[in-house]
Formats: C-alpha cells, sequence, structure tokens
C-alpha cells in the first residue's frame, strides 16, 4: 500500500454549516432529497444511496443545561473494514490509500456489507442493486486534490494529510482542549486497524452515538479467513461427516432394535 491517508474531523472546530454535505452531493453528482425537519436543525438523518455525509446534531442535556453536539457522519473507511470481510463478490477493497470502495461492476446488491458494517453505513438502491457509501474521493485524491468534503470546509475542521500526519495533529488537538473539555478524546487512531476518518470528539464516542470500542465480529473473520476460503472442502466435510454420523446411528439403532426383540421375546418366553 502507497503512504496510507487520512481525514480528521474536528467536531471542536465544525460549526455544522453542512457545507460539506453539499460538496459530497455535487462533486459526486448526488441529487438532492427531501427531509424532514428532526431535532432543532437536523434535516438529512439518516443514509441514503444518494446521501453519503451528513451532519449528525446531538442535544444532550445534563444539570438542566442543554449541550449541541455535532459530528459528520460518512463512511469510516475502516482499516479492519467488516463490509469488505461480509460480502462474498469481492466487490469491496481499500484503496492504495487506504480509503473503502464498493466495485459497483461486481456488487449485487445483497446487502451483506449494510448488515455487517460497524457503523451501519451503505445503503442499497433498490432500482440500481448496488450499495452506496462515501468513497473518499479516490478520483479527486489521484490527481493531488482533497477530497471534496474537506476542500470546501472553511473552519478547517476537516483537514486531508498522510495518516501518521493527521493522528498526531488529533492528538495534539486534544491536549490543547483539555483543560476546558476534560472528555475530549481521538475517536479511530487504533480501533479497527486504525479508521481513516479520524474524529476529535468533546464528548465521549457514546455522546454521539458512536461504539466506545468498535470491533469485527469473530463470527465473520471465521466466516472469510476459513469458511470461505475452504468452503467447498468444509460443505463436503459436513455433507461427509452427516452420512457417517447418519450411518453409525442407523446401526446402533438397529443393534439396540434387536437387543430389544430379543429382551421382549425372553421375557415372553419366560
Ligand atoms: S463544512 Fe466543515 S464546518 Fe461545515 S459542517 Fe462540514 S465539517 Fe462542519
Ligand atoms: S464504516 Fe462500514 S462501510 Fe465504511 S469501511 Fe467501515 S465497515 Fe465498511
Ligand atoms: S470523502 Fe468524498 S465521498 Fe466521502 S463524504 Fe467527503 S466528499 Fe463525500
Amino acid at each position: 500500500m502507497a503512504e496510507r491517508m487520512s481525514v480528521l474531523y474536528d467536531a471542536s472546530k465544525c460549526t455544522a454549516c453542512q457545507a460539506c454535505s453539499v460538496a459530497c452531493k455535487q462533486w459526486n453528482v448526488l441529487p438532492a432529497e427531501k427531509t424532514t425537519i428532526t431535532t432543532s436543525i437536523q434535516g438529512h438523518n439518516d443514509f441514503t444511496p444518494k446521501t453519503w455525509t451528513f451532519i449528525h446534531f446531538q442535544e444532550s442535556f445534563e444539570n438542566k443545561k442543554m449541550e449541541w453536539l455535532f459530528r459528520k457522519e460518512q463512511c469510516m473507511h475502516c482499516g479492519d473494514a467488516a463490509c469488505k470481510k461480509s460480502c462474498n463478490h469481492d466487490a469491496i477493497s481499500h484503496t492504495d490509500k487506504g480509503f473503502v470502495v464498493i466495485d459497483h461492476d461486481k456488487c449485487i446488491g445483497c446487502g451483506y456489507c449494510v448488515t455487517n458494517c460497524t457503523f451501519h453505513i451503505p445503503r442499497v438502491d433498490e432500482t440500481t442493486k448496488k450499495a452506496y457509501k462515501c468513497t473518499g474521493c479516490p478520483e479527486r485524491i489521484a490527481n493531488g486534490l482533497k477530497p471534496a468534503c474537506v476542500l470546501t470546509c472553511q473552519p478547517e475542521a476537516l483537514v486531508y494529510g498522510d495518516r501518521k500526519t493527521i493522528v498526531k495533529m488529533a492528538q495534539d488537538r486534544v491536549k490543547a482542549l483539555l483543560p476546558k473539555h476534560p472528555k475530549a478524546n481521538v475517536y479511530g487512531a487504533t480501533s479497527l486497524d486504525g479508521l481513516n476518518f479520524t474524529y476529535v470528539l468533546l464528548r465521549e464516542p457514546a455522546y454521539y452515538g458512536l461504539p466506545a470500542n468498535p470491533s469485527v465480529p469473530v463470527s465473520l473473520d471465521l466466516w472469510k479467513d476459513i469458511v470461505r476460503p475452504f468452503g467447498g472442502f468444509a460443505v463436503a466435510g459436513a455433507l461427509v461427516a452427516t452420512a457417517v454420523g447418519f450411518i453409525m446411528t442407523r446401526g446402533k439403532s438397529n443393534q439396540a432394535s434387536k437387543h430389544d426383540d430379543s429382551d421382549k421375546g425372553a421375557g415372553i418366553n419366560g
């Protein structure tokens, strides 16, 4: 892999202007969609095949005080990506910069990536039968440009750079925030082999609706690393084992019924 890149999202600098959502739609030629206002100003409140990023507004009440938290939501581009492991058609891969992309020539829209994604991000378009999500703007990156959402962000809440530098920036920012925001933390530095969207959060991940310790279920690792590669042998083995088990059980039950019959015979005769 070429040098791994990353986007820093700093919740302490974000003004929730939502220009990033507009830039994403514009660059990716995604149409506007009708939304319903929920909470104070939440418009888009979920992903769709045509909405790949939006700002999540979180209103938290503590000691009769309201705290208003923002978080940009999009694919986290996990190093250890559950979507990729769950795809039976090898339609999901990492780019050489570490972003996770879906190959629509291979995707059949089965929705396994939706069900298994650690953050529940992709969405299947029922018309095209393909899954969609943030791509990390690989075509821009390949041409030396920043992702569209990063380029548009005026307060520089979004920064693009090599992953080591981004993680260091996030750690330094949290250090600076701690005196005023004692719960500030870096999210995504190491979990799931590192997330390519690294967050600076002002409160614990749970306040933002994020899992504290995101992980890929062991069953998915078993599926990807053992059952799938040896699927044919495993199924054949299972069939042979079932057949042998059946024959042995039949053999035992025949013997048992013979004993039963002879016992009964002895009883009758006696
Ligand atoms: S453009 Fe920047 S400041 Fe505006 S909502 Fe997006 S991340 Fe926040
Ligand atoms: S956030 Fe979900 S869709 Fe994105 S890379 Fe991780 S598992 Fe895949
Ligand atoms: S990286 Fe590109 S595809 Fe992903 S949210 Fe930003 S603009 Fe949209």
